[in-house]
């Protein structure tokens, strides 16, 4: 991120929080605060602390020793560097920053979502008479549209897990437990390009009926069907993709079900548009799973916006009339998840652009037969 792209984000809160006659906003360690600086130090109980003001006087109040790595991203970014000692109270410093921004005791401020309780607790107990909002309802409209760097890296995000998903084959085998198979997704996500993975749900069996499930002693048998949901990070930015193998024959019933899965994750990514509601997206895949006969086992929303976070805004879901706009980026990834049988997933990143949904992951959707 170059100097200029931080400065224009940080006008971008600035010129958000006057619209909302806010006069700061408060972040810790965050995505919020990763998007702003373009880094992210390390999340602690020493309270690292940016507090960007609507009259432009913008401080970062950091444990001393990290003020070397504020000072070496930040840069020439004038976001004013105040260092604690150890033995400082940095609420009060916060505090501090506030006033020389002109905020008084009764100040309206927005604090990040992911602030640690224990900070918002003190920072609340030093000023009582201020009003306090989620930092969200500021930085979630701006995040929520991706520039397009942050696209990019949303693509190479998408190849580097379809990179993955391609050789699925050579881990998912009858034989090994799923732990195991979740082991060598974690080396592979690392050497496909991500710098760490976020994730490697390996669901076989019965336990492919568990959306979340966590990889396991259970061992792949032949007739399974196993979810494979696995995720990292690439410069930051999120990858996220699913899909549904069968080990040899598929058991009874499957192969209907899944057809149906993926004619509703199609008409899913077919109905991403400019203008169309996120709700209508979710009913795009919903509709068919419930005419088919499924629509109580699809027990979770279509999917959710991704970025610097796994799960962020816009969330395609029931009620979320939000229209979807050019650069915002999310998942469609219905399920059907038969309890005590087998579950199965399609997941694929899309953006939305002028000219409709462009999926990120690119990895073939058909029933898979491994082993
Ligand atoms: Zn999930
Ligand atoms: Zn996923
Ligand atoms: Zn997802």
């Amino acid at each position: 991120m170059t100097a200029d792209h931080r400065a224009g984000r940080l006008e971008r809160v600035r010129a958000a929080l006057a619209e909302r006659d806010t006069d700061a906003l408060l972040l810790g360690p965050s995505a919020d605060y990763r998007w702003l600086l373009g880094y992210e130090p390390p999340g602690l109980e020493r309270l690292t602390m940016l507090v960007v003001s609507a009259a432009g006087d913008d401080h970062l109040v950091v444990p001393a020793l990290e003020a070397p790595l504020a000072i070496e991203h930040l840069g020439d970014l004038g976001v004013k560097v105040l260092a604690w000692q150890e033995t400082e109270d940095p609420i009060a410093l916060v505090v501090g920053a506030l006033a020389a921004a002109g905020s008084a005791s009764q100040s309206r401020l927005a604090v990040g979502d992911h602030l640690f309780a224990t900070f918002l607790l003190r920072l609340q107990a030093a000023m009582p008479s201020a009003r306090y909002t989620i930092g969200s309802v500021v930085t979630g409209p701006l995040r929520r549209i991706k520039d397009q760097a942050e696209i990019d890296a949303l693509a190479r995000a998408g190849a580097a897990i379809d990179a993955v998903v391609d050789r699925l084959g050579e881990w998912v085998v009858p034989g090994r437990a799923e732990r195991d198979v979740a082991a060598d997704l974690d080396v592979a996500i690392r050497a496909a390009g991500h710098e760490q993975t976020n994730f490697t749900i390996v669901g076989s069996g019965p336990n492919g009926a568990s959306p979340h499930h966590i990889a396991g002693h259970r061992v792949i048998q032949p007739g399974d069907a196993v979810v494979i949901d696995i995720g990292g990070r690439v410069d930051g930015y999120c990858s996220d993709t699913t899909r549904t193998l069968v080990v040899g024959e598929p058991p009874e019933g499957f192969a209907e079900l899944y057809e149906v899965l993926r004619t509703a994750q199609a008409a899913g990514c077919d109905a991403v548009r400019p203008g169309v509601t996120a709700a209508s997206v979710d009913a795009a895949c919903r509709d068919i799973i419930t005419e088919a006969g499924y629509g109580e086992y699809f027990i979770h929303r279509t999917g959710h916006g991704i970025g610097l976070e796994e799960h962020e805004d816009p969330y395609i879901v029931a009620g979320n009339d939000e229209p979807l706009s050019p650069g915002m980026a999310f998942s469609v990834e219905p399920g059907i998840y038969l309890p005590g049988r087998h579950g199965a997933r399609i997941e694929d990143i899309v953006v939305c652009t002028e000219d409709g949904g462009r999926r990120l992951n690119t990895t073939s959707r058909e029933l898979r037969v491994v082993g």
